[in-house]
């Protein structure tokens, strides 16, 4: 039985049989690579997201999470033009300290923040949104000793999250945020203690394509955040919003609505409680902006045909693109957007599964789909590898080689 994939991204077109990514031939991006398998992302997207972005949410701020794609010269490119970066460790940090972006404009989140990271991240004036109590007692003890004085938010765990969202971050019992009934003490010891409050941080779920699912997570975050500051009685300098807007991976999903959010959103704020009146506002997003502008590219090395089913065998594989293949956070696995790269204006006309190089069942790129013939030799693009690709897979499994990773398009 044939089954479906999610819908390529409309940006993508073709010179003749070959894919364009960011208006160049996928063929010439190899050349200038050197080899498959590879990631290109495109910057000329990129840009557009942050325009639409820009467009839509003219009082807030946009914030990049950088776990959906660190790589350096997308991270220097989109450094410069978003607002701030949200990092979930040193290493992170450091990334995000290297592209020029301002320590001021760094956020670190995340559970598990060891000392050593806490402390680099005071001296460097990157902002801290404090999973606990308890770290936030660490970072306070590690600026007192190092005499700098700390730049604290605190993340809340809601008591909501995001409804339909594919990845559930917030509502009872959670590693992530401190309970909001216990958020205004902490705010207090906080301030009382010295440090640097910076707001809140609240992060109700992730990859919603619903618009209303966001708008009334929205709103029941605004509200969150202002029942804390009159509890706390203090004005929060930033209130993050989290994010969530998701991108459609499958077939039948459609994408998110991200005009009505924002005019939703500006609503909800031009109402907001004068405790808030002075706030600055972010929505922290990783995959709406990158995922579509990535595509990975890998070889066909072997054509092969095992009980009536045809398999094409690749060069890459679940070791670069581990989200494909269905094993990152999937219960039923469902295809991407594939194509022959090489191949785009040939009818679909057989039912191949295109497979990885491991040697494991799990190694899927796509399922019984549907596409032209295709030969040892064809490059073969999977769409929707800007987020959560490499940075997100297994590279090290089996030794294989690594992938490539460049970029195409984008003014400067
Ligand atoms: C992962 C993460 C994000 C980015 O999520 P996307 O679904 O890629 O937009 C944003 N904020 C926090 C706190 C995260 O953990």
């Amino acid at each position: 039985m044939t089954k479906p994939m999610g819908a390529v991204p409309a940006e993508f077109g073709a010179d003749g049989s070959m894919l364009l990514i960011g208006g160049t031939r996928a063929d010439e991006l190899v050349r200038r690579a050197g080899e498959t398998p590879l990631f290109v992302y495109d910057l000329g997207m990129v840009d557009a997201r942050i325009d639409r972005f820009r467009a839509a949410f003219a009082e807030v701020e946009l914030h990049y999470a950088i776990k959906a794609n660190s790589y350096a010269p997308l991270l220097k490119h989109i450094g410069s033009r978003v607002d701030g970066l949200d990092v979930a460790s040193a290493g992170e940090m450091e990334l995000a300290l290297a592209s020029g972006t301002p320590a001021e404009r760094i956020s670190f989140a995340g559970p598990g923040k060891r000392d050593s990271e806490l402390a680099a991240a005071i001296a460097a004036g990157v902002t801290i949104n404090c999973e606990s109590e308890g770290e936030a007692e660490r970072a306070l003890t590690i600026g007192r000793q190092a005499r700098v004085r700390p730049k604290l938010a605190v993340r809340v765990n809601p008591d909501f999250e995001i409804k339909g969202s594919g990845m559930r971050m917030g509502g009872g019992a959670k590693p992530f945020g401190v309970d909001a009934e216990r958020v205004p003490n902490l705010v207090r010891r906080i301030i009382d203690a010295g440090a640097d409050w910076r707001g809140f941080h609240i992060f109700a779920g992730s990859q919603a394509l619903d618009a209303d699912s966001l708008i009334e997570a929205q709103r029941a975050t605004l509200e969150l955040a202002a029942a804390l500051a009159e509890d706390i009685g203090a004005v929060p300098p930033l209130v993050n919003l989290g994010g969530g807007f998701g991108i459609p991976y499958f077939h039948g999903e459609q994408p998110l609505d991200v005009e009505r959010v924002g005019e939703a959103l500006g609503q909800a704020l031009k109402g907001r409680h004068h405790l808030l009146a002075k706030s600055e506002f972010a929505i922290e997003l990783g995959r709406w902006l990158v995922g579509e502008a990535g595509v990975y590219l890998t070889r066909i090395v072997d054509r092969k045909v095992s009980h009536g089913k045809t398999f094409l065998v690749t060069d890459g594989g679940m070791h670069h693109q581990l989200a494909a293949s269905g094993n990152f956070g999937q219960v039923i696995r469902r295809n991407y957007p594939a194509a022959i790269a090489s191949r785009m204006s040939e009818a679909p006309c057989e039912e191949v599964s295109i497979v990885g190089c491991l040697c494991t069942p799990l190694d899927r790129l796509a399922d019984d789909i549907l596409a032209p013939h295709a030969d040892v030799g064809d490059v073969v693009a999977v769409f929707l590898a800007g987020a959560y690709g490499l940075s997100a897979s297994p590279q090290a499994f089996l030794g294989h080689q690594p992938a490539g990773e460049i970029t195409v398009g984008g003014a400067d």
